[in-house]
């Protein structure tokens, strides 16, 4: 498949992905965004808006696309929709870390929330929690493409969110919750991604090296 990476400053990405019946857009990347992912569609149908967390750099456009894509599915996981209809409580257990990052939240409801394990089309919906609580990952089942939200970013270097990481240190100081986000990198990792397709930073190919060497910088 196509990455159909969308990007702004090359520093925030939304990802359009190929289905029978149209496009799945992930993530909608900053407020202001909405105009730069419609022209990317080039006229093809967006069917469905896949939240990989509620983070604003990532739900930015939501209210935006919804607006202009009447009858668009919304996905996120029940977790997140909390965080994006900015209900900022923690569950028991959550308090071992911190909501930090911008969480500007949304009018726009999710039509359904989505659980791991769940697919979307072509993609399954893997649990990537520690960055926010209820943080997911979709997995492109036909080509491997890991869709990693902030699980990991790329610029600068393949990092996790872990460990602020000196070149890019923002996902991880935006980050929940440090250990959890390690297990999380380790979980995505053994998934053997054929391509890294993060929120920050640029598509990697064939990423499994250098993920084991952020996993091990982000455990050191
Ligand atoms: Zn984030």
């Amino acid at each position: 498949m196509t990455v159909h990476r969308v990007s702004r400053f090359g520093f925030v990405n939304a990802f359009l992905v190929e289905e029978p019946d149209g496009f799945t857009l992930i993530d909608t990347m900053l407020p202001g965004s909405a105009k730069a992912i419609l022209k990317a569609a080039d006229g093809h149908e967006i069917k469905r808006i896949a939240l990989t967390h509620a983070h604003g750099d990532h739900i930015g456009s939501l209210d935006a696309l919804a607006e202009r894509l009447p009858g668009v599915e919304v996905l996120i996981s029940p977790r997140d929709a909390r965080l994006l209809a900015k209900d900022m409580t923690l569950d028991p257990g959550e308090e071992k870390g911190k909501l930090r990052g911008g969480y500007s939240g949304a009018k726009t409801k999710p039509t359904r929330t989505v659980e791991p394990g769940e697919r979307i089309g072509s993609l399954e919906v893997v649990a990537a929690p520690g960055h926010t609580p209820g943080q997911v990952a979709f997995l492109d089942t036909r080509d491997r493409t890991l869709y990693c939200g902030d699980a990991y970013a790329t610029l600068g270097g393949v990092a996790t969110t872990a460990k602020p990481f000196t070149r890019f240190p923002l996902p991880a100081k935006a980050t929940w919750h440090h250990p959890t986000a390690l297990e999380t990198a380790k979980a995505l990792r053994a998934l053997e991604p054929a391509r890294l397709a993060p929120g920050h930073g640029k598509v990697v190919e064939s990423p499994a090296t250098e993920m084991d060497r952020a996993i091990a910088r982000g455990s050191s």
